[in-house]
């Protein structure tokens, strides 16, 4: 394993591939993240020598099996500066995460006439979570309105969290603008009103150094595959108050304390929300990712994907016919944009052809689509494996695109 910026591309096997003939240039992490060897065979070790399932029986294999299982959760309590592993659950995503708020806790603690307060930015699985309680419950659902480069508006937050407010839903890093959101302030404003502070990390967490205490979040949700994981395996980490407080969501073996024909009480966090064999490989990929990125130093990439964002983002705002979307800096690693008159499907397929890998469509972000007034946008990611190369055969994908359709 190397554990430099500079070297780690080759860590990548996929990365080493031809498409339609040309090296892959894969500008979609924001959609999934490259997989480098050490995570492929932490997955591949662990099914060979260790298999079995976890917390369940005494034999060596699930010994092994579970030391692995809660390795992984101390290794990603550290990676994100949780006071204690038990508040870090292991779920199948950031979706599953923020339904499991939703669910578990606000539909518990929600009451006709509360708020619940989110923004338009938000991808759908931090939207539609709470448009669907706050259904359930008579509360109301709320927005904090963004200001015309894509950026909160402070004082539109400080205008709709009020009294009213029990819970305020915001992603740290938005996967179309690329804003980094002032999580911070707008916890401060949540607390200041008694409401709980729930965190989209999808974008920021495998992007940004995070410590929870100093985010001031009480909920934070991220994907494993995102971050150089495999799929199926994220993280809810949660107040450990907070989620004593909240309903057990999947119902079965592993996540009770004692059952009798009628009625069952509940194990402590955070087995109350595993029910059911859990994602045990999976787990162990996102510790070995975790062990990773923590090489290469998360302060590095934080600084190299904003700084390809910035760079990717001027890079293509000064094409003629380009609009690029959200603020030009500080920004993550990650430009949406249009060419004028070519739609973004044909975009994305005509940088396929050059090796180019983007992503096409409204980003399961309709309301921010209708906010800035697109049907859809092609975009570029950025993550550790990128470089400036990568950029330059993004704008020779764009000019290409423009010859195509005659412009
Ligand atoms: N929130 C944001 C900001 C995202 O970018 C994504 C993934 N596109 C999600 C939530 C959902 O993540 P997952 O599909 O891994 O549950």
């Amino acid at each position: 394993m190397t554990a430099t910026l500079a070297s780690c591309k080759r860590d990548f096997p996929i990365l080493g591939r031809e498409v339609h003939g040309h090296p892959l240039v894969y500008l979609d992490s924001a959609a999934t993240a490259q997989k480098p060897r050490a995570v492929l065979e932490a997955v591949r070790r662990y099914y060979e020598q260790s298999n079995a399932n976890v917390h369940r029986s005494v034999h060596t294999l699930a010994d092994e099996a579970t030391a692995l299982y809660e390795g992984a959760r101390q290794k990603v309590a550290a990676f994100i500066g949780a006071e204690r592993p038990e508040e870090v659950v292991f779920t199948r995503g950031t979706t599953e995460g923020l339904n499991f708020v939703a669910r578990g806790w606000a539909a518990r603690h929600l009451k006709p006439g509360d708020e619940v307060v989110t923004s338009p930015m938000e991808h759908h699985s931090n939207l539609i979570p709470w448009q669907q309680v706050c259904r359930q419950t008579g509360a109301r659902l709320r927005f904090i309105e963004l200001s015309p480069d894509g950026t909160i508006d402070l004082q539109s937050a400080a205008r709709v969290i009020g009294p009213k407010t029990r819970l305020v839903a915001l992603s740290a890093l938005s996967n179309v603008l690329g804003t980094i959101n002032p999580i911070a302030a707008i916890a401060e404003m949540a607390h200041a009103v008694g409401a709980v502070m729930v965190v989209d990390g999808a974008q920021s967490v495998p992007h940004q150094v995070t410590r929870v205490q100093e985010l001031g979040a009480d909920f934070l949700a991220f994907s494993g595959h995102k971050m150089c994981g495999p799929t199926g395996i994220g993280v809810l980490w949660g107040r450990m108050e907070r989620l004593e407080e909240m309903d057990p969501i999947l119902y079965g073996g592993e996540m009770i304390a004692y059952v009798s024909r009628d009625a069952a009480t509940w194990a402590a966090v955070p087995a109350k929300f595993e029910g059911g064999t859990p994602n045990i490989a999976g787990a162990v990929g996102l510790g070995a990712a975790v062990d990773y990125l923590t090489a290469i130093g998360m302060e590095a990439i934080e600084a190299h994907d904003r700084r390809l964002g910035e760079l990717a983002y001027r890079r293509l705002a000064s094409v003629p016919g380009v609009t690029v979307y959200g603020p030009p800096a500080p920004r993550g690693g990650l430009v949406a944009f249009n060419l004028a008159g070519i739609h973004p499907h044909d975009v994305a397929q005509v940088f396929d052809a050059h090796g180019v890998a983007i992503r096409a469509g409204h980003h399961c972000c309709q309301p921010l689509m209708q906010w800035l007034d697109v049907g859809s946008t092609a975009r570029a990611s950025f993550y550790l494996y990128n470089d400036e190369s990568d950029i330059d055969r993004l704008v020779e994908a764009v000019e290409a695109t423009k010859r195509y359709f005659g412009q």
